[in-house]
């Protein structure tokens, strides 16, 4: 495994997505991913199933301290009267103190950034969230956000091979701000991609550990794909065992132009 430097913490590059997982499978699908090695797991309270995560960290029987735990906070909670109990509801079915990362999910245009990023640092203050950031932000509103003294360790965006998001990852480099790549299988949609397919073929891997492993050979990108298979989650984190050679990461790389975003904006945020 590859590990990233996010704020106080090094966390794994390859982490559980767990968008539409709820229930009693998500509990075992999660407890699965711990006991194969998983240590990094996204939640939101949008899921609605942090009190599967929760559940499914307490019964794998591993420390706390070892498990790296995110979850976000949905816009309709950015107001100062519910984002404090908000968070203090997602921890409570978290069945944990803290968060590793507490994340803005989405910008919203009723709220100001500056607003909700104090409100952000001060629930890292009290202890609740050990580090901060944001979702869904352009390179302005992240520059407002630091402008509150915020240290935000990651913006969490879609990335895969077909959305052009340079502009805003090479900002974020300049910034050392590491990328979470969310929907980082693009959701399963480019999966008959015949330059995809190709590549697969030539290094007798799945097109999931293709993808996965041009997003590895970068420096600061995390990803965070989701999976209710046993096999695809052993799949998805092995590709630290074969290497892209320049020419094909340049060649993946030209992909973006395609710029074909699976997720639209949620009301009120803005992608430029
Ligand atoms: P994704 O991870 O890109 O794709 C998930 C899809 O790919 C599922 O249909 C899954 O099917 C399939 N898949 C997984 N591994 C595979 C493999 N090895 N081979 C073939 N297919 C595979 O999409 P996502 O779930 O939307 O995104 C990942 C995570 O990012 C989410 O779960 C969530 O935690 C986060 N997210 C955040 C935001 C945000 O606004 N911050 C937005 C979207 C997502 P099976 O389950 O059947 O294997």
């Amino acid at each position: 495994m590859k590990y990233i430097t996010l704020g106080s913490a090094s966390v794994p590059a390859i982490g559980l997505g767990t968008y539409k997982i709820k229930g009693p499978e998500a509990v075992a699908i999660i407890r699965k991913a711990i006991d194969i090695g998983y240590r990094h797991i996204d939640t939101a309270q949008l899921y609605d199933n942090e009190e599967e995560v929760g559940q499914a960290i307490l019964e794998s029987g591993i420390p706390r301290n070892e498990i790296f735990l995110t979850t976000k906070v949905w816009p309709s909670n950015l107001g100062e009267e519910r984002f404090l109990p908000s968070v203090e509801q997602s921890l409570k079915k978290l069945k944990t103190d803290y968060a590793d990362l507490v994340l803005i999910h989405w910008p919203h245009h009723q709220f100001e950034v500056e607003d909700y990023i104090t409100r952000l640092m001060e629930i890292q203050q009290q202890g609740l969230a050990k580090n901060i950031g944001v979702s869904n932000f352009n390179i302005s509103q992240i520059k407002t956000a630091q402008k509150t003294g915020a240290n935000i360790v990651t913006n969490q965006v879609e990335f895969h091979p077909w959305i052009n998001q340079t502009k805003l990852h090479l900002w974020m480099q300049q910034q050392q701000i590491p990328l979470t790549a969310y929907c980082p299988l693009g959701q399963g949609r480019f999966m008959t991609d015949k330059k995809l397919i190709e590549l697969a073929a030539k290094y007798a891997r799945s097109l999931a550990q293709i993808i996965l492993r041009w997003m590895m050979q970068q420096e600061d990108v995390l990803a965070i794909p989701k999976t209710i298979s046993p096999d695809r989650l052993m799949e998805n984190i092995h590709v630290f065992d074969f290497e892209l050679s320049p020419a094909e990461m340049q060649m993946i790389d030209a992909w973006r132009l395609e710029h074909q975003r699976v997720v639209t904006a949620q009301s009120g945020a803005r992608f430029d």
